[in-house]
C-alpha cells in the first residue's frame, strides 16, 4: 500500500510539472503577443529558449519515470530500515531478501502458508493461535490475553521447522526475520549482542513480524563450565532483548533446536520461550502427504501408500531429496512417468550415498515396532513409532513406586526387546541413560535405596514378568504400530 502511494505522488508531481511547463508557455507567448513592440530581440529569444527547455526537460522527465523513481525509493529504502522496500518486496517472489544497506538484519517476505506444509495437522493447529493472534491482534487485547513471545520448535533436522515458521509468517503476512544461532557466536565480545539487538530493533520496527533463530542451542547452550564470554554476552543480550518487549508487540519470537536438553533453562522460564512444540519424524500419513505434494505436477506409475510404507525412518528433507534423485533418474532414462525402478535407484543412491540416510527394512522396522510397542504398553500412552522418549508420571512428590514406574518406562524398550527376539540390540542408548539418572537420584539425593544396580535390576524383572504374562496382547499390538506406525489409547484398552 505505502508502495503504491509512493508511485502515486512520483506520477503527480510529473504531471504537475507538465503542465506547469505548459501553462508558462501559454502565459509568456500571451505576454509576448500584448507587448510585443516592448520586447527587445535577444531577450524574446532567450525567454522562449528557456521555455523550450524547460519542457524538453519535463518530457524526459517524464519519459524516464520509472527509473528516476526507483532512485528515490532506493535512497528512502536505506534511509528508514526496508520500509519502503518491503512493501514492494511482499508482492514479489518467494523468499527474496529485502535489500538494505544499513542493517544486516533483513526481512524476507515468506509467501509460504500452511498449505505448502505437507502433514503434521497437530502442529499446525497448534500454531494457528500465533497467526491469529497476529491478524486479530485486538480480539486477544480485549479480554488482556497474552500470548506467548516465544515459541520453541523441538525436533531433529529436516523435519520442517524453518517451513513451519515460515508458514506461520506468510499466514499471517507478517515480515520474517530469519537467524541461525551460530551466526550470533563472533570472534569479538560485544557483536553477538549488537547483532541481538539489531535483531529485535528491525523486528519491532517492522511488527507485527516474526524472528526466527535456527539453532538456538547456538547460543542459548546453558551458562557454566567453561566460560566463553562472547556467547554468554549474547544469550544475555537475548534474555534481555525477550524480557524487554511487550507481549502486545506484535513481535513474536520462534526458535528452533534439537537439543532443549542443553538449554540454558532461563531461556525456558515464563515470559520467554514457554510455548514448546515438539515436530518429530514424519509418521506415515505425514509422509504420504508430503510425497502426494511432492509429486503434484508429476505422472507416476507408482504406489504412494507402498512408498510412504517403507520410508519409515526418513525426514521430510530425505523425502524430498529421494523424489528429486528419483525425478533425475526418469530425466535422464528419457521418460515422462515417474516408475518404482526410479524410486529404487534414488533409494540406492540415498542409502549409499555422501549423507547416508538410514533406511529401516523390514525387520529393522519390526524391532523398532516391538521397542515402541513395550514402551507404549507400559506407559498405557499414545506411542509413535518414531517417537523419542517416553511419557512419564509427572507429580511434585513422587514416591518410591512411581520412581521406580518411570524406570520401568524407559526400560520397557529393551527390556522386551530381548524378551521377545531373544537377543540384544544397539537400541535406545538414551532411554537407559535416563533411566540411571532416576536411579541414581533416589540413591544419591532421596536414600531410598542402596544400590543403584538393584534399583535397574528390579525393574528389569518386574518388566519381564509382566511383559510375558501379556505376550500376546504385546504380539497383537507390534501388528498395529507396524500398520499405522502409532499406538493410540483405545489400542491398549
Ligand atoms: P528443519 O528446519 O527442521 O531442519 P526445514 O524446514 O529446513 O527443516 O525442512 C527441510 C526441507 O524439507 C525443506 O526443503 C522443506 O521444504 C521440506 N519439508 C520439511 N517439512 C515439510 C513438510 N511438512 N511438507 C513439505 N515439505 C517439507
Amino acid at each position: 500500500m505505502k508502495q503504491d502511494l509512493n508511485d502515486k505522488n512520483i506520477d503527480k508531481n510529473f504531471k504537475l510539472m507538465l503542465l506547469s511547463a505548459l501553462v508558462l508557455v501559454i502565459l509568456f507567448s500571451y505576454t509576448i503577443y500584448k507587448s510585443s513592440t516592448n520586447i527587445q530581440g535577444l531577450s524574446y529569444y532567450i525567454g522562449i529558449g528557456f521555455l523550450f527547455v524547460l519542457l524538453i526537460i519535463s518530457f524526459i522527465l517524464r519519459a524516464k519515470q520509472d527509473k528516476i523513481r526507483d532512485y528515490f525509493l532506493k535512497k528512502r529504502g536505506n534511509k528508514s530500515l526496508n520500509e519502503v522496500s518491503f512493501e514492494k518486496e511482499l508482492s514479489s517472489s518467494k523468499g527474496d531478501e529485502v535489500v538494505s544497506e544499513q542493517s544486516f538484519i533483513k526481512p524476507v517476505a515468506s509467501n509460504i502458508t500452511f498449505k505448502d506444509v505437507a502433514g503434521i495437522k497437530e502442529i499446525k493447529e497448534e500454531l494457528e493461535e500465533i497467526v491469529d493472534f497476529l491478524n486479530n491482534p485486538s480480539k486477544y487485547q480485549k479480554h488482556k490475553v497474552k500470548l506467548p513471545k516465544g515459541v520453541l520448535l523441538v525436533g531433529p533436522p529436516g523435519v520442517g521447522k524453518t517451513l513451519i515458521a515460515r508458514a506461520v509468517a506468510g499466514e499471517a503476512q507478517v515480515p520474517f526475520f530469519y537467524q541461525s544461532g551460530a551466526s550470533f557466536v563472533q570472534i569479538y565480545v560485544g557483536m553477538g549482542a549488537k547483532k541481538v539487538r539489531e535483531l529485535f530493533d528491525s523486528a519491532k520496527l517492522n511488527a507485527p513480524s516474526i524472528i526466527f533463530i535456527d539453532e538456538i542451542d547456538a547460543v542459548g547452550k546453558a551458562r557454566g563450565g567453561k566460560s566463553n564470554d562472547e556467547r554468554e554476552s549474547t544469550l544475555n543480550e537475548l534474555l534481555t532483548q525477550m524480557d524487554g518487549f511487550l507481549g502486545d508487540s506484535g513481535v513474536i519470537v520462534i526458535a528452533a533446536t534439537n537439543k532443549i536438553e542443553v538449554l540454558d533453562d532461563a531461556l525456558l522460564r515464563a515470559g520467554r520461550f514457554d510455548r514448546r512444540v515438539y515436530v518429530g519424524l514424519p509418521n506415515i500419513e505425514d509422509r504420504k502427504k508430503i510425497l502426494e505434494l511432492y509429486l503434484k505436477d508429476v505422472k507416476y506409475s507408482i504406489n504412494i501408500d507402498k512408498l510412504a510404507q517403507s520410508s519409515a525412518g526418513f525426514n521430510s528433507a530425505a523425502l524430498s531429496t529421494l523424489v528429486n534423485e528419483a525425478l533425475l533418474s526418469m530425466i535422464k532414462n528419457k521418460k515422462s512417468i515417474l516408475e518404482e525402478s526410479d524410486i529404487e535407484i534414488a533409494k540406492n543412491k540415498l542409502e549409499f550415498g555422501k549423507k547416508q540416510q538410514k533406511i529401516l527394512d523390514i525387520e529393522q522396522k519390526e524391532i523398532l515396532a516391538i521397542y515402541q510397542t513395550c514402551k507404549a504398553y507400559i506407559s498405557r500412552s499414545k506411542v509413535k513409532l518414531l517417537d523419542d522418549g517416553v511419557p512419564r508420571i509427572n507429580k511434585v512428590f513422587l514416591s518410591y513406586g512411581e520412581m521406580l514406574e518411570n524406570i520401568k518406562r524407559e526400560l520397557a524398550g529393551t527390556v522386551g526387546l530381548e524378551l521377545i527376539k531373544n537377543e540384544k540390540y544397539s537400541i535406545g542408548e538414551d532411554a537407559i541413560k535416563r533411566a540411571y539418572e532416576i536411579a541414581s537420584l533416589m540413591i544419591q539425593d532421596y536414600k531410598m535405596a542402596q544400590n543403584i544396580e538393584e534399583i535397574i535390576k528390579s525393574a528389569q524383572d518386574s518388566l519381564k514378568d509382566e511383559l510375558m504374562r501379556n505376550i500376546d496382547n504385546i504380539a497383537r499390538l507390534k501388528e498395529l504400530m507396524l500398520k499405522n506406525e502409532v499406538i493410540t489409547l483405545e489400542d491398549l484398552q
